[in-house]
């Protein structure tokens, strides 16, 4: 460990995305990546081109990006409207803050809340795990409560009690995945119920990364909830993952606090205009959206009929697979040869303490996924 590191970064490992190829062929053609839950689908070409004469006519490389996102902030508020089917517009750009990917708009929250020993973090495992990592990296206390195992909706009891009883700091926010990363459950009632009843001290944050998926959004409860924020991201339903855009939505005066505590320039200018053309664009981007809900539909019914395997119903573009309970001695274990047989198979999926999370991918893709994963599990008993 440098001597001049702080001495609680020394533990942590840093974020490993997809494993990177190790010989001279590109990653995308040894393997199918379903472990991200991006887009299977690249951008169209028409839209690629828009995008190439945009870098070729009006951006300037020379100058600084668009710092206030102006533009951009209308366009996704008018998108935000339009996704909620209001009567009423509710969303100006005053409403919206764009961050470089959506987590770097987590990043900004905790920094907004919690740093300097002001507050903890509340997060219900599993969940998506950038939240606890970031918190970690800001010396900010990560407290964390169960889900039940068969629906996995949030310990409420134990969420409720954490938040009475934490202090030194206190919980100033709670972050919660709708629907969650990586179980693809919506929030419920009760959780929504409880989610309402928090007081007006503590941040809540759902994370809507896969609303296009489930056309489930809370933004319309955002003008009565002071205290919430809403993030999404254009990384995966609009497939514009590799060039970094996510957004909050919230009342004007927590967006300007993210305002003041984000870098000046946090996006580059290509990625401003991919962000705007792809939302010019929806209709013709999203369409891939029902395919990808009808291909997730057949993998579930296909792998309900094996009996090793449990699944549930999903409500984004991806599944959560366990083991059935008591099938194997030492289920971890299992867990941990499937995620390498499918690996060494070429299908990158995500592996969890309790399950696996698959990206639905192309029809292609699916289908090998399917045999790949049979494949496995018989090789198991052999
Ligand atoms: C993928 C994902 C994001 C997106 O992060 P970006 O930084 O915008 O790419 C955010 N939250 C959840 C829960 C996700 O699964």
């Amino acid at each position: 460990m440098l001597p001049f590191i702080r001495s609680d970064l020394a533990q942590f490992t840093a974020y490993k995305p997809h494993p990177s190829s190790n010989t001279s062929e590109p990653v995308a053609t040894q393997f199918d990546r379903l472990d991200t839950n991006e887009s299977p689908y690249d951008l169209p070409p028409e839209l690629k081109e828009k995008l190439a004469w945009t870098y070729q006519q009006v951006i300037e490389s020379n100058r600084y990006p668009d710092g206030g996102h102006q533009q951009l902030k209308e366009t996704i508020a008018e998108y935000v409207n339009d996704s909620a089917n209001l009567s009423q517009p509710l969303f100006t750009a005053a409403n919206i803050s764009v961050g470089n990917g959506s987590d770097e708009l987590i990043r900004s929250l905790l920094i907004a809340t919690c740093l300097g020993g002001e507050g903890s973090i509340l997060v219900a495992n599993p969940t998506f795990s950038m939240y606890g990592i970031l918190a970690q990296t800001l010396g900010i206390p990560v407290v964390t409560v169960g889900r039940d195992k068969t629906n996995f909706a949030i310990d409420l009891q134990a969420a409720q009690s954490a938040i009475a009883n934490t202090q030194n700091p206190p919980i100033r926010v709670v972050f919660v995945v709708h629907p969650n990363s990586p179980t693809a459950n919506k929030l419920t009632a009760a959780e929504l119920t409880w989610l309402r009843s928090l007081s007006e001290q503590i941040l809540v944050v759902i994370d809507e990364a896969y609303f296009e998926f489930s056309q489930d959004t809370l933004v319309a409860e955002l003008a009565q909830r002071p205290n919430w924020i809403i993030l999404r991201t254009f990384s995966k339903a609009f497939r514009l993952a590799a060039l970094r855009v996510g957004y909050a939505v919230a009342h004007p005066e927590a967006i300007a606090i993210l305002e003041k505590v984000r870098l000046p320039y946090n996006l580059p200018s290509f990625s401003l205009a991919a962000a705007q053309i792809a939302l010019q664009n929806r209709q013709l981007l999203l369409s891939t959206i029902e395919l990808t809900l009808n291909e997730r539909d057949q993998l579930i019914t296909a792998l309900s009929q094996h009996p090793a395997l449990q699944i549930t119903q999903s409500a984004a573009n991806f599944l959560y697979l366990r083991l059935q309970p008591n099938t194997f001695d030492s289920p971890d274990t299992i867990l941990k040869i499937l995620h390498q047989k499918l690996t060494s198979s070429g299908t990158l999926v995500r592996l969890l303490k309790e399950g696996l999370r698959i990206t639905v991918g192309t029809p292609a893709e699916n289908l090998r996924t399917l045999e790949r994963l049979k494949a496995a599990i018989a090789s198991l008993k052999s």
